[in-house]
């Protein structure tokens, strides 16, 4: 029987991409193995946000080569697009394909093989499911290559995501992850002109799905209505996370994101009354061409009075292609000494916030379930250590929140 192993570099839309793949790899009779050292043939869906990305795809291919000589390497995904060329060089791999190529990326590569198999019992390899709704990007934020490498914003019918919404509850999954690269401009492109929260409204109607949880979202698209609707529905898991970047109105101008500091008070004010439960998350991107120590200052005491939970702090990766490639560099040493500043804040802020659920309940998944108890990860975004559990991945449960760290959280499992 042939084997391959998927692998997944960078976002959540690479990761519902590749979790539609293997369901029709093991419709195809292609068995999934989760080691690739031990697989005929190794998928790779690759990332090329910043430079470190193209490296450990780069390196993984290697690896992957000595260490298991005669599998097939297949590399997809946005670093195909940045770097064919240098990819096609490589001896190791086999099979390159665009992201153009992915929606029948798995029929292709089935064309390739030719299994002799009848289909497989199907295997899950996620706890909760991520269902890519969208594609691309109309923007042209002036640090980003993702316009470049994954095209203009392109929304999936929304036939088709009820209908994989559905299948996602008859396998059993409870919770459903929104992906994409801009969910917010959803619908846009399409001639029925749907939106978002269209989308969410119908999402919510699907009888068996738990929870619904949103990927990053974009405050310049969170209108009154849209914050009012996320933070009252009662399938919309209490968990925002905002595509930000910055704190400072001319380091934002810089970045092309027409937006103002005001504006993000104003945002996370709101789903901070509304959503008292809530985590709220942010992106922020550390060390942008032209950054002084006074912006850095303005948004270090932006992101300590916000009421934000916690924030991903990804120092600038000038990308060639890019507008602000171009500029003058900010010290290296400098990105990295505010970095660290900064995802030390978060560390603490998230543990202030988790402190104030000791002794209470909340509701989640279990993510992970081993010998030592499981892993649960609370509808609010909390991944939280329960010793003693005995309902399985993928079960909704009640947790007891008893013990808050800096590295961890604790529970005993509650009757729900
Ligand atoms: S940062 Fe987001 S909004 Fe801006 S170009 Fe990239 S994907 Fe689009």
């Amino acid at each position: 029987m042939i084997s391959l192993s998927i692998h997944n570099f960078g976002c959540r839309v690479n990761q519902a991409e590749a979790l539609l793949w293997a369901d029709e790899f093991q419709e195809k009779g292609i068995r999934l193995e989760k080691d690739f050292q031990q697989s005929d043939f190794v998928l790779i869906n690759s990332c090329t946000l910043t430079h470190r990305s193209d490296r450990d795809v780069k390196k993984f291919i290697k690896r992957v080569s000595r260490s298991n000589p005669k599998a097939r390497v297949i590399v997809t995904g946005c670093l195909v697009e940045g770097a064919y060329e240098d990819l096609q060089a490589l001896p190791q791999t086999w099979r390159l394909f665009r992201n153009t190529d992915k929606n029948d990326l798995a029929a292709r590569v089935v064309s390739m093989i030719r299994p002799q198999e009848k289909p497989l019992p199907r295997v899950n390899f996620r706890s909760r499911a991520l269902l890519k709704i969208q594609d691309g990007c109309n923007f042209q934020c002036t640090f980003c290559i993702i316009p470049t490498v994954r095209g203009k914003s392109s929304s999936l019918p929304l036939k088709e995501i009820i209908a994989q919404g559905k299948k996602f509850v008859s396998q059993g999954y409870k919770e459903i992850v929104l992906t994409g690269v801009h969910i917010c401009s959803y619908g846009r492109d399409l001639k029925s002109r749907g939106n978002f929260r269209g989308l969410l409204q119908e999402m919510e109607k699907i009888e068996g799905l738990r929870k619904i949880r949103l990927s990053s979202l974009d405050p310049r698209f969170l209108s009154g209505p849209m914050l009012e609707h996320i933070a009252a529905s009662s399938k919309i898991c209490p968990h925002f996370h905002l595509s930000l970047q910055y704190g400072a109105d001319d380091i934002l101008a810089r970045m092309g994101r027409k937006i103002k500091v005001a504006d993000y008070h104003r945002i996370l004010a709101y789903l901070r009354k509304n959503s008292p439960q809530a985590s709220l998350g942010a992106d922020i991107i550390i060390g942008f061409p032209g950054e002084s120590e006074e912006d850095f200052e303005a948004t270090y005491h932006f992101l300590e009075k916000s009421p934000l939970t916690y924030f991903h702090v990804f120092p600038y990766s000038p990308r060639p292609g890019t507008a602000a490639s171009s500029w003058l560099q900010t010290d290296e040493n400098v990105k990295k000494r505010r970095a660290s500043l900064l995802r030390k804040l978060s560390r603490q802020k998230n543990l202030n916030f988790r402190c104030q659920f000791l002794e209470r309940e909340l509701d989640g998944i279990v993510i992970k379930k081993d010998k030592d108890g499981a892993e649960i990860l609370t509808y609010n975004y909390f991944k939280v250590a329960a010793p003693r559990c005995s309902s399985e991945e993928r079960e909704e449960v009640r947790v007891k929140i008893k013990k808050a760290s800096q590295k961890e959280t604790i529970g005993v499992m509650a009757s729900s």
